[in-house]
């Protein structure tokens, strides 16, 4: 048997060295422990706590990306000016990972059926409201009459425009929809009364809607926070959850404007072209008469990639 010296040892006296900041810091939240955003007739979107909170003041927590940012880069300049510069930089090259050193948290109260799209983002944190411990709260999600959406005839996943409540025949149907949503209040009833003659909550709660409301706290990072909302502020994102979208961006924006600023240029506002497009591009370039004998199409026979095509086009002006 071998001895050795090394291996767990008392840890040796640790000293810590403090660094007084170089100027008074300010809280990013002006102060506030919650800011809140409400979201249709039951839900809100708050944030509860962000990092860095303390920023030196005149900056904005964008500073924790420049910050981070300068490990790489070594020390330069530190003006705001070119601290934007290197920001929209950092987005247009995704370069990201400085973006992960600022966290936000949210609390949220969202219908289950929002929560359900909400959770596949998987880079976040999030501690959920049990509905085995808790008995659900008698909240519905419940559109008004005039936001009933039909079903969108182009795009299988998405509702489109609304009843138009001047036909009887739609006014009906979307009425009739509102009806069918309304039946709930019912299914509440016998759902409290089968928990009162003794049924458990995490069985009683199997009979409710989809619409009834849940909670969470839900922490991510500025990066996946940003991709987060590109896909979920998009409009081919349900408008329920690009409410909360909506709200969220609305939320982070005055604490990183320089981030917002740059992801509104470089991914919200952006057009991603396809090798397919690239080469139809090329092609209404390189001859004006292209234009108008309606060539400069991409080839391609899936009807689905040509509207998406379409659609670029417009917002192009080609
Ligand atoms: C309009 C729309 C329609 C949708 N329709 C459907 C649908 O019909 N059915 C359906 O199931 N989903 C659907 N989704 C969900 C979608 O497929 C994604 O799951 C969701 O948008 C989360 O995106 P994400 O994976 O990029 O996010 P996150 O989970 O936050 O991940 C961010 C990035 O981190 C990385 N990452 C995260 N986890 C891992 C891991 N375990 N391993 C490796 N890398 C990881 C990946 O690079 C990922 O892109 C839809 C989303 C949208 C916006």
């Amino acid at each position: 048997m071998t001895t050795s010296t090394e291996g767990p040892t008392a840890p040796a006296q640790l000293s810590i060295t403090r660094t007084e900041p170089e100027s008074p810091l300010t809280d990013v939240m002006g102060g506030a422990s919650r800011l809140e955003i409400k979201v249709h007739e039951h839900g809100f979107i708050a944030l509860v706590d962000a990092m860095p909170r303390l920023v030196p003041e005149g900056q904005t927590a964008d500073s924790a990306i420049v910050q981070a940012a300068r490990v790489s880069y070594g020390q330069g300049t530190k003006k705001v000016s070119e601290d934007r510069g290197l920001i929209r930089y950092l987005m247009r090259h995704r370069h990201t990972t400085p973006f992960e050193m600022i966290e936000f948290k949210f609390h949220v109260a969202m219908p289950i059926f929002v929560a359900r799209q909400w959770i596949r983002h998987r880079t976040a944190n999030v501690n959920e409201y049990s509905a085995r411990y808790s008995i659900v709260p008698d909240r519905f999600y419940h559109p008004a009459l005039d936001a009933v959406r039909k079903q969108s005839p182009s795009n299988r996943q998405g509702g489109e425009e609304p009843f138009d409540l001047d036909a009887p025949d739609q006014a009906a149907t979307a009425q009739d929809y509102l009806d069918y949503l309304d039946h709930v209040e019912s299914q509440y009833a016998r759902y409290t009364s089968l928990m009162d003659r003794g049924v458990s909550r995490e069985l009683a709660r199997a009979g409710l809607p989809v619409s009834a409301y849940t909670e969470w706290y839900w922490k991510c990072d500025l990066h996946n926070i940003l991709r987060f909302l590109s896909l979920r502020m998009d409009a081919h994102a349900q408008k329920e959850i690009r409410d909360y979208a909506d709200a969220m961006c609305a939320l982070i924006e005055p604490i990183v404007p320089i981030s917002v600023e740059a992801f509104r240029d470089y991914e919200l506002g952006s057009v991603r072209l396809t090798r397919l497009e690239v080469e139809a591009i090329r092609e209404l370039k390189l001859s004006t008469a292209a234009a108008a004998t309606g060539r400069g199409e991409i080839d391609s026979d899936n009807t689905r990639e040509q509207r998406e095509w379409g659609e670029k086009r417009k917002r192009l002006g080609l």
